[in-house]
């Protein structure tokens, strides 16, 4: 009996030993197997993240840091800036019109995106891109409004916050100078319509520049000789969500020729004249501070709902038409820049006696 118990313990242990020294052998190859799922799963998350665009990735990678830090990256976006690189070298560039923000990134190459993920969240973002030029890496961010930004930075990123104009500013204004670049307007003895349209707006401006109240925020269509399109020009308005719409126009007879007409009008929403604090109002007040501060002619305000940004603007909107360009006392007057002076404090009168009304 002692014997068949030693024997079956010596096969026993036998096999065991044989068992063990195989596992030892073969452990070494367990390890270098797990070594290469790891890489083998790396490289498949490099190549998932290849097949990826600029918005997915940053919502890949922004989805990972959410569920692993618990952060929260909220109407804000975290950009990494490459080595060498500070907060200053980097442009940004925010333009209202269209509603894209351009962030130029020297330095960094094709796989920027991948050395230094992009980590952000924000629902004004419709679309993001990232291209790499010869100089600069270029994000460019398409949004559903208008926002500002506000950038802090450290030594390694650039945040940007985004906030509605109304998250900023108590009232919200847009401002459009008619016509501009190839389309005139109306011309007259060499003197475009346009470049007073742009005149008149740009010493409103001024008046908003000086006054530095920071409870008004003011959006410009244009501020030089472009020429948006009429569906810019009120997306802005729209996307913006402004308060006020006001369009700075110049008249002229419908045949074009010269004459005694003369006057200021502005032309406001039939449709929308019922509503209290709404476009006829404000084409009202318009007239009144416009006719008060240029002694022009009062021609009243007019019905304005086939013009196409009169009609799709979602707010109380303002074309005014300062004067007549056909007449020709007017005309020397609308060309004289103390006139335009007058005309543009006139506007802004207008603007804060709108906001003193409740608009
Ligand atoms: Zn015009």
């Amino acid at each position: 009996m002692e014997e068949k118990v030693i024997k079956a313990a010596t096969v026993i242990i036998t096999a065991i030993s044989i068992i063990v020294a195989g596992t030892l052998l073969f452990f070494p190859q367990l390890h270098i197997r797990a070594e290469e799922n790891r890489e083998l799963r790396a490289q498949e998350a490099i190549e998932r993240k290849e097949n990826m665009d600029a918005l997915e990735m940053l919502q890949y990678n922004t989805a990972n840091v959410d569920s692993q830090e618990g952060i929260s990256f909220d109407q804000q976006l975290r950009i990494a800036l490459p080595e060498n690189v500070t907060p200053e070298d980097v442009s940004v560039e925010n333009d209202y019109l269209t509603q894209t923000i351009i962030i130029k990134i020297p330095g960094a190459d094709e796989n920027y995106l991948y050395n230094y993920p992009m980590i952000g969240k924000s629902y004004h973002i419709d679309n993001l891109t990232y291209e790499s030029e010869s100089e600069y890496g270029v994000i460019e961010i398409s949004l559903d409004s208008v926002v500002e930004l506000q950038k802090t930075s450290d030594e390694h990123y650039i945040y940007m916050d985004f906030l509605t104009p109304h998250e900023v500013y108590d009232k919200v204004v847009v401002i459009d100078a008619g016509h501009g670049g190839n389309a005139p307007g109306a011309t007259k003895q060499g003197i475009n319509e346009k470049d007073i349209d742009l005149a008149i707006v740009l010493k409103v401006k001024e008046l908003f520049d000086e006054a530095g109240d920071e409870s008004v925020g003011v959006y410009y269509t244009r501020t030089d000789d472009s020429n948006p399109s009429l569906e810019q020009r009120v997306d802005m308005a729209n996307k913006a969500g402004a308060d006020l719409f006001i369009s700075v126009h110049n008249n002229s007879t419908k045949s074009g020729r010269m004459s005694s007409i003369n006057g200021t009008a502005v032309m406001y929403d039939e449709e929308k004249a019922s509503e209290e604090n709404g476009s006829m109002q404000l084409a009202q007040i318009c007239l009144e501070e416009m006719t008060a501060a240029l002694g022009s002619t009062s021609k009243g305000i007019v019905k304005g709902h086939e013009i196409y940004i009169i009609r799709t603007a979602e707010m109380p909107v303002a074309l005014i038409e300062v004067g007549f360009m056909t007449n020709q006392d007017e005309l020397n007057r609308l060309n004289d820049e103390a006139y335009q002076k007058e005309a543009a404090q006139a506007i802004y009168n207008a603007i804060y006696r709108a906001f003193q009304e409740g608009y």
